[in-house]
């Protein structure tokens, strides 16, 4: 079988992959391993209002079940901040609806599915991929290679795969339970999840998604003894595991005849594990890339080797500066937390941050840090609670 294009996954990126290329009049195929898309559902779920305009994907009764205005992020001593903004910021979605969705859209502007078709190797001729090897083999132009946080394809071709930041996460709904509607819970702590935080997120009038990422394993007891504490006794649903990437991308992301776009590329947030947005924003990168191949008749290295040019132009900065936010947070015990969370409500700064958080960026995070950090309320108190050298390496990152 020939295709023009191959994606590999039918994951967001995949499928935003697949519909820019087949808008474009690409003749694209998405090979996707499970029989249903967007099974097993591993996601939290929480895609920003400003992601999906930039995504060009309009909210939908398909898949938002809820919306949310802000979150409370919790200490590891439990002190609470609450940071509410005046509008909606993020939408609760379905990822299997929302991937369901998407799917149906790529179908409409022309794209293939092809559902129950594990891609097993890439083909490589004279050093360039030019195809998939499966049930089928396939020829062609380019492989976009989409298979998210396990994906071993690219590796074993000699590209980088994430070796840094691998969480364990974990995921659950919790029926009858009472939680504060269109506000997200954010739970800080070494011992509830070291490396991230663990999360409720309300899905409806009674019921939340509940879950954390964390280093160092046992993420089911972790999140069970969570639950313990915040709900009493509840009974959940059967948890689902799949990694949680916060070591920002991989160093490559293409070769001759292959593109790497979403979690397989390590494009996540470094500060909360969240992909969907910005693989996908990747993916839109990988389809202009893709296009100048077609316009030039060129499938090299050098070519698609602009993919890689355009997402770090675009944001690029953007990951660096999480993973260093990330690196950063990882080094604060959790004492330094609880004082400077004691000291930001001592201080009254919940209102400047809900300022900040108003005017911020869920993904572009960089701006509203920045911000931040020129705070005068801030700065005192992250002086007084992180220490002044802390504060130092934090304002040195951002040259102020
Ligand atoms: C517990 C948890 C909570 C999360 N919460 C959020 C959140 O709230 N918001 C957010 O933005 N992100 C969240 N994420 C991250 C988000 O799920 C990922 O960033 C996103 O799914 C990445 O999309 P992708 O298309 O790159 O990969 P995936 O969504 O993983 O899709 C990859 C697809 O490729 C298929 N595949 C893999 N290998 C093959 C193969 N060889 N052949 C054929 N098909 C293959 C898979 O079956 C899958 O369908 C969360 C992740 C976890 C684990």
């Amino acid at each position: 079988m020939r295709t023009e294009t191959v994606v590999v996954g039918a994951g967001p990126a995949g499928l935003l992959a697949a519909r820019e290329l087949a808008d474009r009049g690409v003749d694209v195929t998405i090979f996707e391993e499970h029989s249903v898309i967007g099974e097993p559902n591993h996601c939290a779920g929480i895609l920003s209002v400003e992601g999906l305009k930039r995504l060009d994907v309009r909210p939908s009764t398909d898949f938002v079940q809820h919306e949310v205005r802000g979150g409370t992020v919790f200490s590891p001593d439990g002190t609470a901040i609450r940071i509410e903004g005046g509008s909606t910021r993020a939408y609760i979605v379905d990822r299997a609806a929302f991937d369901m969705h998407v799917a149906g859209v790529a179908q409409d502007r022309g794209a293939e599915i092809e559902v129950g078709q594990r891609v097993v190797g890439l083909t490589v001729t004279d050093g360039d991929v030019t195809g998939v090897r499966g049930k089928i083999d396939v020829r062609s132009d380019v492989v976009i290679d989409c298979e998210g946080a396990a994906g071993s394809l690219a590796r074993s071709i000699g590209l980088p795969s994430s070796t840094e930041g691998i969480l364990a996460g974990i995921n659950v709904e919790v029926p009858d339970v009472s939680v504060e509607p269109n506000m997200v819970e954010v739970w800080l702590g070494s011992e509830t999840a070291p490396g991230l935080f663990a999360w409720v997120v309300p899905i409806g009038e009674t019921g939340a998604r509940c879950g954390l990422a964390c280093s160092g394993g046992n993420a089911l007891r972790r999140l069970e003894e969570f639950l313990a504490e915040r709900f009493g006794k509840s009974r959940h649903l059967e948890p689902i595991r799949w990694p949680v990437l916060t070591g920002g991308p991989v160093s490559r992301t293409f070769a001759g005849g292959l593109l790497l776009v979403g979690d397989v590329a390590g494009q996540t947030k470094p500060t909360t594990g969240g992909g969907v947005i910005m693989g996908g924003l990747c993916a839109v990168e990988a389809a202009k890339a893709t296009m100048t191949a077609y316009d030039t008749g060129e499938f090299s290295e050098d070519v698609l080797g602009g993919y890689e040019i355009s997402w770090r132009s675009a944001i690029g900065r953007e990951f660096s500066t999480m993973l260093f936010v990330r690196k950063f947070m990882n080094k604060v015990s959790d004492e330094r937390i609880n004082n400077l969370f004691f000291s930001m409500k001592r201080a009254g700064l919940e209102p400047t941050l809900e300022g900040l958080v108003d005017e911020g960026d869920m993904d572009m995070q960089s701006g509203v840090l920045r911000s931040a950090l020129t705070d005068l309320g801030m700065i005192r108190v992250l002086a007084g609670s992180l220490g002044r050298m802390a504060l130092g390496e934090l304002r040195r990152f951002f040259n102020l």
